[in-house]
């Protein structure tokens, strides 16, 4: 259930002084407790407050449950996305591992000479790209990398959720968040398992 903006603010107060009296809650709001009356009775209605005679309301701790699915559910790419780390694809693979381990990533996205989206290079990808007869100071990232069309790509207004299925389904680590401009598929961020960590650790605090 969504909460109203007044009912957000009426279990934060509660929250902080609880146990508290429904006048005192309309104080605090600069409200008439009658105006406040329907707000309550939904909050103690849905479980979210309880009322005590001669006591007040107090918080029941119910958000874990449902407010918290629903905050995740609502969460957007572009709210938590991190920046990307763009290379040229004629980068060679030396020069990729050296940029991989100076801005501590563990995923690098090759662009084309139009600055759009042309590659995705992990770990493994530079790994295998010294593997063999590659002179990996000539070689080019081009020739190892995951290529278009065959880039799992995400949208600033997708849900964080999509998001985080797509890593569990593709089996990988990253995200390119991509904004399509004059047809040009510019990289703009990047969601990546540790980003879904982050989310998880700042909701549980
Ligand atoms: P690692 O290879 O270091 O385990 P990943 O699991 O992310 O890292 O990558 C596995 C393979 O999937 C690599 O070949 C990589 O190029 C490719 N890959 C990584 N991210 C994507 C993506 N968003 N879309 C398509 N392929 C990807």
């Amino acid at each position: 259930m969504e909460l109203n903006e007044r009912q957000e603010k009426i279990l934060k107060i509660v929250k902080q002084h609880g146990p508290i009296t429904g006048s005192n809650i309309a104080e605090q709001l600069s409200l008439t407790r009658a105006t406040l009356r329907p707000d309550l009775a939904i909050l103690t209605m849905s479980g979210y407050l309880d009322a005590r005679p001669r006591v007040g309301y107090f918080y029941t701790g119910k958000e874990t449950e449902e407010v918290m699915t629903s905050k995740i559910r609502n969460i957007l790419v572009s709210e938590v996305q991190s920046l990307p780390i763009l290379i040229k694809e004629d980068t060679s693979i030396y020069e990729a591992i050296v940029k991989m381990f100076l801005e501590d990533v563990g995923t690098l996205y090759a662009i084309d000479e139009k600055r759009g989206l042309a590659g995705v290079i992990s770990r493994k990808d530079l790994l295998r790209g010294t593997m063999g007869a590659n002179d990996i100071e000539k070689t080019p990232v081009s020739v190892i990398m995951t290529r278009k069309p065959n880039i799992t790509i995400c949208y600033p207004n997708d849900l964080l959720i999509y998001a985080a299925n797509q890593l569990i389904e593709k089996q990988i680590d990253s995200l390119p968040v991509v904004e399509t401009q004059d047809g040009v598929d510019q990289v703009i961020g990047r969601v990546t398992k540790t980003t879904i960590t982050r989310v998880f650790v700042n909701l549980m605090e």
